[in-house]
């Protein structure tokens, strides 16, 4: 798992989450801001983050004042009537006395709005909203704050990928190391400390593979404690964590999960796997029957072993099975099978 890097950043304005409000409040910083410093530090992709980031149907309240259709003070009697008296009016009248700018805005980067082809005017529903094509809205805004806030959060980014990795801060090449503390008090490698290694754990798995005279076998999906660090909950052979003896454990875990009795059990070669922290040693074992089990339930998948490539299966249960492959055992009888055990290893390879 990659460390996070904590990078620390001065602004002059720091505007924290860029939806709507936050890229206009980033537009506007940059306006009457001119030289300043300033961050956007949004949680998700900017381009489509908050309320609008599927896009709007209507924009809700433009004046419409150079056409005479409303005027602030309509404005504020609205909004006084529907928040019955609760409002800072001069607040109200001053969003009234700007929005139809900032509307405009919006049209001259981008944003399609709907006008009446007879009038010009834009198309409205009811007295305040206008009509939008507004799929592209929140793209066309997070661009206008992406600029306002320049370059900056985007070259700290890169210098993060590029130079101020968290494994090798490469300082004499960093265009920052003059201004950077960790540098200057010689800590660039200490910080952040890295996270603490987990002890490895040593796991034993045996799984066992299946085969009738076709050549058919069966996965399962099993809910346990190794299945998702292992098989990644995808179509595996049936398998148990081995505690002392891997061959009974595995023979008991056919009998008590698919009721399969006197099943003889041939070592195949070890294969090593590793899951993070967890070593895993896997042991296949070969059980040849004269029938998989019938009826086994959903969770059971009968198919050729020789196209088990074909479905999506985790790479312990790709070993398991190469492990079957890379030994020929020929289709003995089963009574016969246990008296070629030894020579398992020797024969060549085999068709199931
Ligand atoms: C379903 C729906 C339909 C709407 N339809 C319309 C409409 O047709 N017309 C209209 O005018 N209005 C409409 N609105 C209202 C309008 O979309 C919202 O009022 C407006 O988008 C709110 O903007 P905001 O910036 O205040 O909040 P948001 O858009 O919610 O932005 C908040 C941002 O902060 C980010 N953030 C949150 N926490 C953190 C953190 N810890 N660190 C960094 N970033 C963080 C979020 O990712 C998000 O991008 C609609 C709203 C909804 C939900
Ligand atoms: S000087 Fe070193 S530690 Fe500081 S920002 Fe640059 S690369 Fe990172």
């Amino acid at each position: 798992m990659r460390r996070r890097k904590t990078v620390f950043v001065d602004a002059d304005i720091l505007v924290v989450g860029g939806g709507m409000g936050g890229c206009g409040a980033t537009y506007e910083s940059r306006y009457w801001g001119r030289d300043l410093k300033i961050v956007c530090v949004e949680k998700a992709n900017i381009e489509r983050s908050g309320a609008v980031a599927q896009g709007l149907y209507a924009i809700n309240c433009y004046m419409g004042m150079h056409w005479n259709e409303n005027q602030p003070e309509d404005h504020v009697r609205y909004v006084r009537n529907d928040l019955m008296g609760l409002v800072r009016e001069d607040l109200g009248y001053d969003i009234a006395r700007h929005v139809d700018a900032t509307v405009h805005k919006f049209e001259e980067w981008g944003l399609p709005i709907m006008r009446d082809p007879e009038t010009g005017r834009y198309q409205r529903e009811g007295k305040w909203q206008i009509m939008i094509h507004g799929e592209s809205y929140k793209p066309i805004v997070a661009e206008a704050a992406r600029k306002a806030a320049s370059d900056w959060n985007q070259a700290l980014m890169e210098l993060g990928e590029t130079i101020c990795t968290p494994q090798s801060p490469r300082c004499a090449a960093c265009p920052i190391s003059r201004w950077c503390e960790a540098h200057a008090q010689g800590l660039a490698n200490e910080i952040p400390a890295p996270r603490r290694k987990r002890v490895a754990v040593n796991i034993k798995i045996a799984a066992a593979i299946l085969c009738d005279p076709q050549g058919h076998t069966l996965l399962v999906k099993e809910p346990g404690a190794h299945d998702h660090v292992l098989f990644s909950r995808m179509w595996q052979f049936p398998a148990v964590e081995v505690k002392r003896n891997a061959r009974s454990e595995l023979t008991n875990h056919l009998r008590t999960t698919l009721g399969m009795n006197g099943i003889t059990l041939t070592a195949l070669p070890e294969a090593r796997h590793g899951v993070t922290f967890r070593n895993v040693t896997l042991l296949p074992f070969l059980a040849r029957v004269d029938q998989l089990p019938a009826n086994a339930g959903t969770q059971v998948r009968v198919l050729p072993l020789k196209s088990i490539a074909r479905i999506p299966i985790s790479s312990a249960t790709r070993k398991i099975a190469n492990a079957a492959t890379s030994v020929q055992i020929s289709q003995q009888p089963i009574s016969r099978l246990a008296a070629v055990q030894s020579a398992v290893r020797n024969q060549p390879p085999p068709q199931c």
